[in-house]
This record gives structure tokens, C-alpha cells and sequence, in this order.
């Protein structure tokens, strides 16, 4: 279970690593070649990559209700909005109601755990 969830990990930060490292070079390497429009070009670049993690994070992430333990998969406007904790976030629960901090699984653990 804990490989699982450390795999993830890896892949996530890899992820990002990548995609900083690309947008830092186009950065450098384009946007003082071709201004204004690079500059443009490149924010709407950032602003999707960025989209597209946490959509990716949110894909990939379940949580578990602290109260009844039901297990929902939340959007990903949702995950970028709530209060986040260390394996943990803060949300209501689709089923009972209850707002309180659901433990956050990977999708490595939920296969794993299943
Ligand atoms: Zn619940």
C-alpha cells in the first residue's frame, strides 16, 4: 500500500518537475525572441498546465469520509479551492452530509487496499 502511494508521489513531483523545466526554458528561449505575443502564448501554456495537473491530481485522488467512510472522487475547481492538509482536505461528503477532513488516497493505495 505505502509502495503505491510513494510511486504516485514520485510520478506527481516528476509531473512537475517536467513541466516546470519545459516552461522555464520556453520561457527563456522564446519569449524574448517574439514579444508580446510569446508572453501571451506562454501564460495561457502555464495557466493549462497547471490546470491539467490538478485535474489529473484530482482524477487520481479518493477520499474518505471521516464521518461514515464513503469514498468520492471530487473536481477538480473543488480540489484547487479547499483547504488542504497533510493527507487530508476539507470537504463535504456527498453522502452523509458532513463536512469535516477526509483522508486522501492515491489511486496506487485503492488498488492496492482493494
Ligand atoms: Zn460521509
Amino acid at each position: 500500500m505505502a509502495s503505491g502511494s510513494l510511486e504516485f508521489r514520485k510520478k506527481v513531483l516528476f509531473l512537475v518537475a517536467a513541466y516546470v523545466v519545459v516552461l522555464t526554458f520556453l520561457a527563456f528561449i522564446l519569449i524574448p525572441l517574439y514579444l508580446p505575443y510569446t508572453l501571451i502564448i506562454w501564460l495561457i501554456a502555464a495557466s493549462g498546465g497547471v490546470f491539467a495537473i490538478v485535474e489529473w491530481l484530482a482524477h487520481n485522488t479518493i477520499y474518505v469520509c471521516s464521518n461514515c467512510g464513503y469514498r468520492f472522487r471530487i473536481s477538480a475547481f473543488r480540489y484547487a479551492i479547499s483547504p488542504h492538509g497533510w493527507k487530508k482536505k476539507l470537504l463535504r461528503c456527498p453522502k452523509c452530509g458532513k463536512r469535516g477532513w477526509c483522508r486522501a488516497l492515491y489511486a496506487g493505495e485503492v488498488s492496492a487496499g482493494r
